[in-house]
């Protein structure tokens, strides 16, 4: 039998799993960013805002951003690396990626923009100054293998940014549940007409390492000075590691 990972609640072949979720991204790219407003009440801006603030991006910084989907980071580090700097958007998913680039390009940004996956980026070692990851690490289906691959391509001192859901307050988890199983979908079948899309983004969530698991596993890759920061009371957290 193949090696087994999750897709939200179901069990699925590793080989599957980029093909589901390069289902649920097909799907919902025309209103991915209305989604995010709607579900997130506008508060995922801030979280985006907050992990750009703790990139170290200045003039002349070369950025990655991974699984960077509609470009709302690559926006942010690029006004802040300047014309001097470098900033990749990139996405294993075309229509997300295109979606991003024209969205980008729309507010006078051009930017490089490569499709690959995270598991196997095609970038030299020992070059960006900083990468991100945000919202991208649940997605995909060998974890460890992506941060392995980010810590190489960042440059000695360089960091990562990994902004995820995670586990939320305890008190919270009744209400946070019964939003994220009973409210959100229903927000995807009106908005997208895709209820299941955003079922599996809610299970997905579950499965996903909590915050000390995904530290430990940011360590495990090379990375040193780990730290997370809770946004939301758990509801998203932000990890940050060097590579020294
Ligand atoms: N970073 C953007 C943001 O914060 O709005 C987009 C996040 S979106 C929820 C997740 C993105 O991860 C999708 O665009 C998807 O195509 C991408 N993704 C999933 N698996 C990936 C992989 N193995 N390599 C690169 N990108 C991947």
């Amino acid at each position: 039998m193949n090696t087994q990972t999750h897709f939200g609640f179901e069990q699925v072949d590793e080989d599957d799993k980029a093909r589901r979720v390069a289902d649920v991204f097909d799907s919902v790219f025309r209103r991915y960013d209305l989604m995010n407003d709607l579900m997130s009440g506008g508060l995922h801006r801030l979280w985006k805002a907050f992990a750009v603030d703790r990139g170290g991006v200045r003039e002349g910084s070369r950025v990655l951003d991974v699984a960077g989907g509609t470009g709302d980071l690559s926006l942010a580090f690029a006004r802040r690396a300047g014309k001097s700097g470098q900033v990749w958007l990139t996405d294993i998913n075309n229509a997300m990626l295109t979606r991003g680039r024209d969205r980008l390009t729309d507010k006078g940004v051009l930017l490089p923009v490569a499709q690959c996956d995270a598991e196997n980026l095609p970038f030299p070692g020992n070059y960006f100054d900083c990468v991100s990851v945000a919202f991208g690490l649940r997605n995909m289906t060998r974890k460890e293998r992506a941060l392995a691959e980010m810590f190489r391509v960042l440059r000695p001192g360089g960091r990562l940014l990994a902004l995820e859901f995670s586990r939320v307050w305890k008190p919270l988890a009744p209400l946070y549940d019964f939003y994220s199983f009973k409210i959100i979908p229903r927000i995807g079948n009106l908005v997208v007409r895709d209820e299941a899309s955003y079922r599996y983004l809610a299970e997905s969530i579950r499965v996903h390492p909590d915050q000390e698991a995904l530290k430990t596993m940011m360590e495990s890759a090379g990375f040193e000075k780990v730290e997370y920061f809770n946004l939301a009371m758990g509801v998203v957290a932000l990890h940050r590691g060097f590579k020294l």
